[in-house]
């Protein structure tokens, strides 16, 4: 029952519980690690930390770890590199991120460390409002990426009834939605959009739909309010946003109680340890200063990471405190893109999450694609978008979006519209940013 599984007392820690709390498993993780864990035990030497000071270190003076670290051991040492704290028997589940960078990194846990992470999950649920009596429907098929099986198996903990719904078609999807009043589903933003668009071609009402909740993550677009607006409408349910990733586990969920026009995300600090650092340099942000989010995982001690640079830049709130109760760190309007995402165009910094919130915000345009190019040293960028049949003027559509770029960002995009159909839909994480040259 979700009573059982999920630790509410956890959550409700003082800051001075949780910060010893998070002390003493920096300080088990550490020992752990200098005994058998070959990546860290020469990370740690590398930063002139010795073995026998290795668990009174603090946070501050360890060596960050980035994922070309990684990625650069993996190759080195093939397949599952040297990130393993323990002996390769003890394993029990096989992951490997999406590789959209091009280096699929491969992640290996043991039932310890993956309980850690279904725990972490009972966090994201239970703020969502789930219930035991809740249908969830899982809208993505199950392949190697960590987050549909930690989803799910966490979900069936939790109590609710859970559906799989790998291997069909978006219209499939929506039959077997209904035809089981499923209650919540669980899918990337894009997504959530897709099968809207795909139930108004089908004339399918999906706000008689039993659903209540879409939980969603992957993508900025969860916590980009303009998307959420346009989830939440079409669908007559609350879009209610979570972050993480196959490296740490889900790591952060949506604050039930913060405005829904602006999002909050709390870290699940039990579980990891929060830092936000300027980008590209080393030393903390000021409260409430943009910074690139860096995380330490606490429960994973098979395949830790310890002060990750995550890449994606996040905004802590300056009160220590939630009105929902919890002392967790507040990412203020969650994710708010990543480091290596934004284009500077013309002088002006773009990250393709301000881009999202511009097109969600014009009604009628079902998908875009931005095309990014070089010309004569400067970077250019091109959109094409993908109007609704049902919208009476397409042209209209993409002028209005001509005009809120201009007057959001300063800068004149040339924006084309694109044939019924011909942009292409996606089911996981879109690729809606493609590099002509
Ligand atoms: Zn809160």
């Amino acid at each position: 029952m979700p009573g059982a599984f999920h630790d509410l007392a956890a959550e409700k820690l003082s800051l001075t519980a949780l910060r010893e709390l998070q002390a003493r498993r920096l300080s088990e993780l550490l020992s752990s690690v200098t005994a058998s864990n070959k990546f860290y035990k020469a990370k740690l030497k590398a930063a002139g930390i010795k073995p026998a000071d290795a668990a009174k270190a603090k946070l501050e003076d360890l060596p960050f770890t980035t994922k070309s670290d990684l990625i650069e051991d993996q190759g080195r040492h093939p397949p599952f590199g040297t990130n393993l704290t323990q002996p390769l028997a003890e394993y029990t589940r096989y992951h490997q991120t999406s590789g959209s960078t091009g280096h699929p990194m491969r992640w290996l846990d043991t039932t310890e460390s993956w309980e850690s992470m279904l725990r972490s999950w009972s966090c994201i649920y239970h703020a969502a409002g789930m219930k035991s009596s809740d249908r969830i429907c899982f809208a993505f098929s199950f392949g190697p990426f960590l987050g549909f099986w930690s989803a799910f198996e966490a979900a069936t903990r939790y109590g609710a009834l859970c559906f799989p719904a790998g291997g069909m078609t978006t219209v499939a999807r929506l039959r077997f939605i209904l035809d089981n009043g499923i209650t919540a589903v669980c899918c990337t933003p894009t997504y959530a959009l897709r099968m809207a668009e795909t139930a108004a071609a089908e004339k399918i009402n999906i706000r008689l739909s039993p659903v209540k909740r879409l939980i969603v993550a992957g993508e900025p677009g969860g916590s980009v309010p303009e998307t959420r607006a346009r989830i939440e409408e079409a669908w007559g349910a609350r879009c209610i946003d979570h972050y993480g990733m196959t490296e740490v586990g889900p790591a952060a969920f949506e604050c039930e109680k913060c405005d829904r026009k602006k999002g909050r995300l709390h870290v699940i600090e039990t579980g990891y340890i929060a830092e936000c650092i300027k980008p590209g340099k080393t030393d903390p942000v000021e409260p409430g200063q943009t910074g690139e989010l860096v995380l330490t995982s606490l429960g994973r001690s098979a395949s830790p990471l310890i002060r990750y640079r995550t890449g994606d830049i996040v905004r802590v709130g300056r009160s220590p405190h939630c009105e929902c109760g919890r002392s967790f760190i507040s990412l203020e309007g969650g994710i708010l893109g990543r480091a290596d995402d934004m284009i500077v165009v013309r002088g002006v910094n773009v990250y393709p999450s301000a881009i999202e919130a511009i097109v969600r915000r014009v009604p009628g345009i079902v998908e875009y694609r931005v095309e990014v190019s070089q010309q004569r040293e400067m970077t250019e960028l091109k959109m094409q978008v993908e109007v609704s049949p049902e919208e009476p003027s397409p042209k209209a559509a993409v002028k209005q979006l001509s005009s809120e770029i201009e007057h959001v960002l300063g800068l004149r995009i040339p924006v084309e519209l694109a044939a019924q159909g011909s942009l292409p839909r996606f089911e996981m994480k879109a690729k809606r940013w493609v590099r002509q040259n």
